[in-house]
């Protein structure tokens, strides 16, 4: 029998945030196999042509928007080149008077430069973004295609190894070592260090250590809608990137005049069905409206020309988990990317190179990573005396998963 292949590095998964974190590796001079069970990058969620990628600036904790913030400027430095910054416009809620100095105050408060983020009333909002409402506009917003930039990330190096239509059931050590078994109980690999990028079924893959993250598959789906050249939303099409309920790419006009239109995304909790649905196009539809405040636009003109359903992971409080698994060393995670592909995969790479190749706390703070943000996507948030006890729940017996859908 021929004996596995060993590499000093595995990474499983060769999604969006997989070949991120194999592509910083091999910038920093290691080899690096990436094994997927797919036959080439990004088959997955990560097949995705039109994310959006901005800091976030509404409510949440602190905690979140500095990790925005933080990732946004990685990503940014990481993807300059396939970075589409057309900017994007983030409404005012609806039932809130636009207040320029308490919007500006609220965007110094998060260190938001103005190069990144300004108020803007509707007039200017109109002009600059040809949206009649208040709201923020992040002029670096930008849209990156996953699928695109995977390959790319992924492209021929000779210190990498792909191993494709591979897929890895199970991970056990054995003396120091990790092997990585198929269904069929064969070792495919073996590892000093494995990082798990496999989103959604990181899940089998962390259970067969022995431990339990509340992680969970959320649907999403993407509509592309087309729109004739003398139709009454014309007019209303967006110049730029929208983000608030839901999403929008900027309408682009085809040869034929007519326009092409990206609106999401559905967020359908707990399902991982593949297939696009009638329902998710018209909760697009709903959500159009919405972004571009158009109550009265007809449903009916936004013709269904193409979609992208994925299955996003999310854990049970919406951060990523980054990070080593500190009691199976050697083992790293990087996962439940939720609808933030861009900027946890940039954050990721960064984060989880340093830590496997042993980087000092003081390298990590001078990228940004304070220990308390650190500690905020470390996998051991879950796990206080899981790991005791193999088979266990994780600690965070009830994750916290909004019970309303909310989209994006
Ligand atoms: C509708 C929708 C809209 C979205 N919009 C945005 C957006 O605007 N901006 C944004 O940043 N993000 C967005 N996202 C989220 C983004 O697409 C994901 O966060 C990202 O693609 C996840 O990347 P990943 O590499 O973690 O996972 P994936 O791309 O799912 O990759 C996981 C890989 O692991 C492989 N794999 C799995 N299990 C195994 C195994 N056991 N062995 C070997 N290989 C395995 C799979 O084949 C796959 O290639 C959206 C998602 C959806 C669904």
């Amino acid at each position: 029998m021929t004996q596995p292949q060993h590499h000093e590095i595995v990474v499983i998964g060769a999604g969006i945030c997989g070949a991120t974190i194999t592509n910083e590796l091999l910038e920093r001079g290691k080899s690096v196999c990436v094994i997927d069970a797919a036959n080439s990058p990004a088959n997955a969620c990560s097949r995705h042509a039109y994310a959006i990628a901005h800091p976030h600036i509404g409510k949440g904790s602190p905690r979140l928007l500095r990790l925005t913030h933080l990732a946004f400027l990685l990503a940014e430095a990481r993807w300059g080149g396939a970075w589409q910054a057309h900017g994007i416009f983030q409404p005012s809620k609806k039932d809130r008077a636009f207040n320029r100095s308490e919007v500006s105050a609220h965007l110094r408060s998060l260190d938001l430069s103005e190069d990144i983020a300004i108020p803007l009333d509707d007039e200017e909002a109109q002009r600059i973004c040809g949206i009649s409402q208040s709201g923020v506009w992040i002029s670096r917003g930008a849209c990156l295609n996953l699928l695109q930039t995977s390959e790319q990330l992924l492209r021929d190096h000779k210190n990498l190894t792909c191993l494709w239509s591979t897929r890895v059931e199970r991970l056990e050590e054995y003396e120091g070592i990790w092997r990585l078994l198929d269904g069929s109980n064969v070792v495919v690999a073996t590892a000093k260090k494995v990082v798990i990028a496999a989103a959604i079924d990181s899940k089998p893959l962390i259970n067969s250590l022995g431990v339990h993250l509340p992680l969970k598959p959320v649907r999403g789906q993407l509509s592309i809608f087309s729109i004739q050249p003398n139709d009454p939303w014309v007019s209303m099409l967006p110049k730029v990137g929208i983000s608030g309920d839901g999403y929008c790419l900027p309408a682009e006009q085809l040869e034929d005049g007519s326009y092409r239109w990206m609106v999401g995304s559905s967020f359908d909790e707990g399902e991982d069905d593949l297939s696009p649905r009638e329902d998710s196009d018209n909760f697009n539809r709903g959500q159009a409206k919405g972004l571009v405040d158009y109550a009265d636009g007809d449903p009916r003109s936004l013709v269904k020309a193409g979609e992208f359903v994925g299955v996003r992971c999310v854990s049970g409080d919406r951060l990523p988990i980054i990070g080593p698994l500190a009691q199976r060393p050697g083992i790293f995670l990087a996962t439940a990317l939720g609808s933030r592909g861009i900027l946890w995969s940039a954050l990721a790479a960064k984060l989880v190179s340093a830590q496997l190749l042993g980087d000092d706390f003081a390298l990590l703070a001078r990228l940004g990573f304070a220990a308390d943000l650190v500690a905020a996507l470390a996998p051991a948030r879950f796990l206080a005396g899981a790991l005791a006890a193999p088979g266990a729940l994780a600690s965070n017996s009830k994750p916290i998963f909004p019970s309303e859908p909310s989209a994006k």
